[in-house]
Formats: C-alpha cells, sequence, structure tokens
C-alpha cells in the first residue's frame, strides 16, 4: 500500500519528492507535546507492577469472644461485663459461679467463625502475608522497589525527572513502621480492644474471669503510628520538598536544567 503511494508521487512530483515520502514512511516523525508527555507517562505506568490490594477491612475470620470454639461463659453474654462488687460474701460468689455454664456464644452465634471487622492486627498480618509474597515474586525477577511497588531494571532511566516524580507519586512509600496502615495495634490487648481478667484468689475450680474494655488503647484496639503523623507514608524529602526535582541554575552557556533529588532519588518521599 504505502510503496504503490511513493510510486504514484514520484509520477507526479519526481524523485526527490518520492524519497521524501518513501522516508517518512519508514520513520514518521512524532511531535514532542503535551500528548507525547502524557503518552511518556501511561508508558512508563504501563512498566510497573503495583503492589497488592490492602486487605479487605471486615472478612469472615475467627470469632475473639469465644476464640473460636462457638462457647462461652453464660456471665460473657453481653461483652463487657462489669467489676463484682467486693463485699460479696463467699455464698453469693458459689452461687454466682453454680450459674457460670457454658451457653453458645451470642458474638458468632456458636459459628465460630463470622462477617466481622477485623481488628488492626489482623490485618496487618494479611497485609504481611501478601506483600511477602508480592516481593518475593519480584525479587526473583530482578526487579527494583519503586515506592510501595516495583519496577524492572532499567525501564525508568530515560524518564524526565517531572515524569519521573509523577510517577513516583502514584506508589509513595509506606511509612516503615505502621505499613501505610496509620496505626500500630494496641499491645496489651492484642488489638482485641478488650482484656480478660482472672482473678484466682479462692479455692475454687473455675477462677473469676471478667472482660473489660482495654484502658490503653480505649478499646479501640489501636494506637496512632507517631513515626508518620497518620499518614502511613514516607516523609516528604526535605531537601527536594516532596517535589522529587533539583533544578540546576543556568549559566551563561547553558540553560536551567531539571535533575532528579539525590537525596530521595527523585522519589518525593524517603
Ligand atoms: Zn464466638
Ligand atoms: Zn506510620
Ligand atoms: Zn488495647
Ligand atoms: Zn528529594
Amino acid at each position: 500500500m504505502g510503496w504503490r503511494i511513493v510510486l504514484k508521487i514520484r509520477r507526479l512530483f519526481g524523485k526527490s519528492a518520492a524519497l521524501c515520502a518513501a522516508l517518512l514512511l519508514a520513520f514518521p516523525i512524532v511531535a514532542a507535546d503535551s500528548e507525547t508527555v502524557n503518552n511518556l507517562f501511561e508508558a512508563a505506568l504501563q512498566s510497573i507492577y503495583p503492589p497488592p490490594a490492602t486487605p479487605p477491612e471486615v472478612a469472615e475470620a475467627i470469632c475473639l469472644q469465644c476464640k473460636g470454639t462457638g462457647q462461652v461463659r453464660s456471665r460473657f453474654q453481653n461483652k463487657a461485663t462489669p467489676a463484682p462488687q467486693k463485699q460479696t460474701s463467699r455464698y453469693q460468689t458459689r452461687l454466682d459461679k453454680s450459674k457460670d455454664f457454658m451457653v453458645p456464644c451470642n458474638e458468632c452465634k456458636g459459628q465460630k467463625r463470622y462477617l466481622r471487622k477485623l481488628t488492626l492486627k489482623e490485618r496487618l498480618e494479611r497485609f504481611h502475608a501478601c506483600r511477602r509474597q508480592y516481593d518475593l515474586e519480584h525479587a526473583k525477577l530482578c526487579h527494583l522497589p519503586f515506592g510501595q511497588a516495583y519496577v524492572a531494571l532499567g525501564q525508568l532511566d530515560a524518564l524526565d525527572p517531572e515524569t519521573f516524580a509523577r510517577l513516583a507519586a502514584q506508589f509513595p512509600g509506606l511509612c516503615e513502621t505502621c505499613h501505610g496502615f496509620a496505626a500500630l495495634p494496641c499491645e496489651r490487648c492484642d488489638s482485641f480492644g478488650r482484656i480478660e481478667k482472672t482473678n484466682q484468689d479462692q479455692d475454687d475450680v473455675l477462677p473469676d474471669v471478667r472482660i473489660e474494655v482495654c484502658t490503653t488503647c480505649d478499646g479501640k484496639g489501636e494506637k496512632p503510628c507517631k513515626r508518620c503523623d497518620g499518614s502511613g507514608l514516607l516523609k516528604r524529602c526535605r531537601r527536594c520538598k516532596g517535589t522529587g526535582i533539583a533544578r540546576k541554575a543556568a549559566t551563561k552557556k547553558r540553560p536551567e536544567t531539571l535533575e532528579r533529588c539525590r537525596s530521595c532519588e527523585g522519589m518525593c518521599r524517603r
């Protein structure tokens, strides 16, 4: 098809015109405009291996109230139980404990597992499992980390600093302490928000157990991450103010040039 056009041009306009047409056919000229920059960005985006999706907040999981046994003490039916009054007679305590039999757990309706909001600890565990798999996969292929993602070796080397920074902003590095969750699990209650208290001061077989709201985290099961101030991300690079770009001032010989910030390597955060 192309050659027929060239032959037609030769017949109409002569040899030199035909040569130009042939060259144009072989090497189409690409204009460098905003569309090209966008295409450049899109093409670079295609070369990124995005991180796995964050684990869901709600999922089927083991019941925390009965620890997956499906049964609880009759007294635990209603989450937090008030502290027993101190001046109960021994007889009264015995009577209370005699009522302490096992019943189906009201939280999971005796199902052991049910659909519920996961605790931060559980979400972190799921996150790390996904992430380990993802890291391993890309380490095997010798891919380089790019923020929270990966990229094949040398893929972005030729990219101009501005497009590189725009791309880096799409995959900001995660805070190394909270891994993007902006909070840490409460250690006292294991992220459950409630704790079991046992008083075994009596000679009874069944210890006196009650469930209380964790006072360390106020029942939330988590505490805010101080390292990232709740952003869940690495801090913005101070040297380039989070732009990822270093400007080299113009001299008499050459105009101003842009470079990737050396401190954050153009990633905007570090
Ligand atoms: Zn249960
Ligand atoms: Zn953090
Ligand atoms: Zn707690
Ligand atoms: Zn920087």
